[in-house]
């Protein structure tokens, strides 16, 4: 009889604990089910994004992690983001101008186009133009697209001697020191270095472009001169240098180039129409024009490889 009861009380136990076991299990499931459900993980599965791609998004920061779980299914959003200067405020503009190279060919090119956009390059030269920033002083940047205030005349303009130019020419006066001291650097290592052209007035400028312009037609003049207010010229903070017995196209071939291009930004001068990057600055490349942005911005922009219109997009805007 005792036997029985103990039996029975035994039996009872092992109900109630096998009961909390599956009571605590079905806990753990529920819970492992909800976690799931709720996970980044699944919702960016649900969004659209592969296995792939959410790995890539777990990792990435949270502004490109928010974008992508607020917004339906963007297969720019990993590999616009990776891009060096992938700029925020540009994202809507990057994937209009993806759509628009994918009209016509089938290969994006994510630096390319981040580098287009950020310097404007995706709207067509002198439209979409401000007014450039002067608050920067020597770094402003003037180009298709930011000009200068209107019939823009800069101070501390000087006289540059006959010693360094060939004729009458002006620059800046800080950049003429500069220039000065380079010229002296340049002399001890047998390099001659001459300024064709500097400092050019907004009147000179509309001359030379509207002559281009009734000569031939506004395509052509804006081929070949920039527009009043819209030459770097006018900044008193730009050169064209030479040496004896070239010109200017003659000029990157000389050792006097190749000495600007170990030297220049020593001295706050940057080559500003690089080879290869016409499309981004707008200018062909021209071996002659330098720019003065004094020594730590040249030195800077040297080592970003950028061209100066990439730069200022990305690190002064
Ligand atoms: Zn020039």
């Amino acid at each position: 009889m005792v036997y029985t009861k103990k039996r029975k009380i035994k039996k009872e136990a092992i109900i109630t604990i096998i009961a909390i076991i599956i009571v605590i299990i079905l806990i753990i499931t529920s819970i492992c089910i909800y976690k799931h459900f709720t996970s980044t993980e699944y919702k960016l599965g649900k969004i659209g994004y592969n296995e792939k791609e959410i790995t890539t998004l777990l990792k990435a920061d949270d502004k490109v992690l928010t974008k992508a779980l607020e917004n339906k299914y963007d297969k720019y959003l990993i590999p616009l983001t990776k891009e060096k200067y992938f700029l925020w405020k540009n994202y809507d503009k990057y994937v209009k101008e993806i759509k628009k190279t994918l009209e016509k060919s089938n290969k994006i090119d994510y630096t390319d186009i981040v580098a287009k956009v950020n310097v404007k390059r995706n709207y067509d030269y002198y439209t979409h133009t401000e007014k450039t920033d002067m608050d920067k002083e020597n770094a402003i940047l003037v180009n298709k697209y930011y000009s200068l205030p209107e019939k823009y005349a800069p101070k501390n303009i000087v006289d540059v001697s006959n010693w360094h130019a060939y004729g009458n020419i002006k620059l800046n006066n800080e950049a003429y020191e500069a220039f000065k001291t380079m010229f002296n650097a340049a002399k001890k290592d047998g390099i001659t270095l001459i300024i064709n052209s500097g400092y050019r007035t907004y009147e000179a400028q509309k001359q030379t472009y509207d002559d281009y312009k009734n000569w031939y037609d506004e395509e052509y003049a804006d081929g070949i001169a920039a527009r009043p207010d819209f030459s770097e010229h006018q900044t008193g903070l730009a050169l064209d240098i030479i040496t004896y017995g070239t010109s200017g196209k003659e000029f990157e071939n000389t050792d006097a180039y190749k000495w600007l291009q170990k030297n220049a930004h020593k001295y706050g001068f940057i080559l500003r129409y690089p080879k290869g990057k016409e499309d981004i600055t707008g200018y062909s490349y021209e071996s002659w024009h330098y720019r003065y942005l004094g020594k730590d911005l040249a030195q800077k922009v040297k080592n970003s490889g950028l061209t100066y219109d990439e730069y200022y997009a990305y690190y002064l805007d």
